[in-house]
């Protein structure tokens, strides 16, 4: 097997303990974020509209019930803190996608392939109108994102690609400097960075001016739906909501619907931030288009500039923990860190002596088929939407416009697509999914070391349909 760029190039050992050594375990996005507090629920109430999760599925799905019909009585109940998890700890791209990128669309969903690229773009502009009529204070920037290839296998999938402008060699260095870099594919409308802690916070802003109650320290313990023509009745540890419609938004999180329990399984991604770059730091880099970038392996990075100029990284491992377990002891992981901080010195040398400022770690729901899916039951009266599998910050706007169709009982176009339609394969129980997803890693990692190709193991995952990916 060959080595990686980042095997045949790594930095100094030293340099790479000097950048962790003060860095501290805390999501920089929520860190000092000036964000309402809202109290917990008690006692009892009659809603139209309950929503589970107070992620950006959630808080959108509320806001846009209300922006629907403001007549309605709409409720969010909270286990913890309005975007404590995956939507206060992300990378802060906001994709157009859909189906988790081109590649994967195509696989899955050939037969509407257009239409979703035209509905995920639709989307993305929706976010960007509500973002200027609200004033949501998010740092949203519609840079567009780089692909990036870093071995020459990867440079034909970039230079084939139908859309976005292709760069090579010195060129691609005259845009962002690295000397990984071999080319690279500069997609400009299909991506903005955004602040995920402040969209969070603004998110909620927005429902509460909307009318919106939001309560948190709210964990829902289970939903009855025993009497068909009753309201469904939501368990909180201080009371009972009474709903006439409820809408799922608990992403990595067990589900309150037992079936689809072993749909998603909660996958650990980790990330870095930089302190401030100073002027001449960033001038070696370039990075004038400031465009979010990923590098292409199966095993990637994603990494983008803050308002402040800081760089944030993450990716690459991406660990599941024996029975779906969810820690927040696992948000520590030294070796990947020290991975991460490795790569980034790998990717720009002219930073060494740079430090990091934040670590931390979150929790991604993979799906076996890499994008959302939906479910509705209880007669039509409660609805899902999770299986994002690391790309939500867009996709969640449509995720909750879907759950608002379903539960409205209209027939829309989103209601009549096979992505809505149609349901990914579970993941077996235990220890079976564990063996999977480790043989599955293993298989990606080495396609990322023989030029990748994937193996038999990864073929047969592929050709039925089940599937790893973060
Ligand atoms: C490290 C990391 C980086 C990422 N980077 C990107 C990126 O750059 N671009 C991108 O598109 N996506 C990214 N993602 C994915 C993206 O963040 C998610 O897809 C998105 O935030 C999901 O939003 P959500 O509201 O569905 O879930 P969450 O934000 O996880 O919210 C779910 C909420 O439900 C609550 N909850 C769960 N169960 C209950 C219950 N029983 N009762 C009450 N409340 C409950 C939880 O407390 C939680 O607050 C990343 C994810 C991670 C972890």
């Amino acid at each position: 097997m060959g080595a990686t760029v980042f095997e045949r190039n790594p930095p100094d050992p030293r340099l790479v303990a000097e950048a962790l050594a003060g860095s501290r375990r805390s999501v920089f996005w929520l860190d000092g974020l000036d964000r309402q507090r809202f109290p917990a629920f008690a006692g009892s109430a009659s809603v139209d509209l309950a929503v589970v999760g107070g992620g950006y599925t959630g808080l959108w799905t509320a806001l846009l019930a209300k922006e629907r019909d403001p007549s309605l009585r709409v409720v969010v109940l909270e286990a913890k803190r309005v975007g404590w998890a995956a939507s206060g700890r992300n990378g802060g791209f906001c994709e157009a996608t859909l189906t988790h990128g081109e590649v994967n669309g195509e696989n899955r969903f050939p037969q509407e392939l257009e239409q979703l690229d035209r509905l995920g773009m639709q989307n993305l502009d929706e976010i960007e109108q509500t973002v200027a009529r609200l004033e949501l204070d998010v740092e949203f920037e519609r840079t567009g994102s780089f692909a990036v290839a870093v071995e020459e296998y990867q440079v034909e999938e970039l230079r084939e690609a139908e859309e976005g402008v292709f760069f090579e060699g010195a060129a691609m260095r005259t845009e962002i400097d690295s000397p990984t870099y071999l080319a690279g594919l500069w997609s400009p409308r299909d991506t903005a960075m955004l602040h995920p802690g402040k969209m969070a916070a603004e998110l909620a802003r927005a429902c509460v001016e909307a009318g919106v109650e939001i309560f948190e320290d709210t964990m829902v313990r289970g939903i009855d739906t025993e009497l068909p023509t009753a309201p469904v009745v939501l368990n909180t540890p201080a009371g009972f909501v009474f709903a006439e419609r409820v809408a799922l938004a608990t992403n990595a999180f067990p589900s309150l619907l037992k079936r689809y329990r072993l749909h998603t399984v909660p996958v650990y991604d980790y990330v870095l931030m930089t302190e401030p770059l100073s002027t001449e730091q960033l001038a070696s880099i370039g990075w004038k288009g400031r465009q979010g970038v990923a590098d292409t392996a199966n095993q990637f990075h994603y990494y983008r500039l803050t308002a402040d100029n800081r760089i944030l990284w993450g990716g690459y491992d991406a660990i599941y923990h024996y029975g779906g377990r969810i820690r927040s002891g696992y948000e520590e992981r030294p070796a990947t860190f020290a991975k991460l901080a490795a790569h980034f010195l790998t990717t720009f040398p002219q930073l060494a002596g740079i430090r990091f400022s934040h670590r931390w770690a979150g929790v991604i729901d993979t799906s076996s088929r890499f994008c959302a899916f939906y479910g509705l039951a209880r007669q039509g009266r409660v609805a899902y939407a999770a299986g994002f599998t690391g790309l939500g910050v867009a996709a969640t706007r449509f995720a909750a416009n879907v759950m608002l169709d379903q539960l409205s009982g209209e027939t829309t176009e989103r209601t009549e697509l096979d992505l809505v339609r149609s349901q990914p394969l579970p993941f077996p129980p235990e220890p079976a999914t564990y063996a999977g997803v480790q043989a599955s890693r293993w298989g990606l990692n080495r396609a990322d070391h023989s030029d990748g190709r994937r193996g038999l193991l990864l073929r047969t995952l592929d050709a039925v349909g089940l599937g790893f990916d973060s």
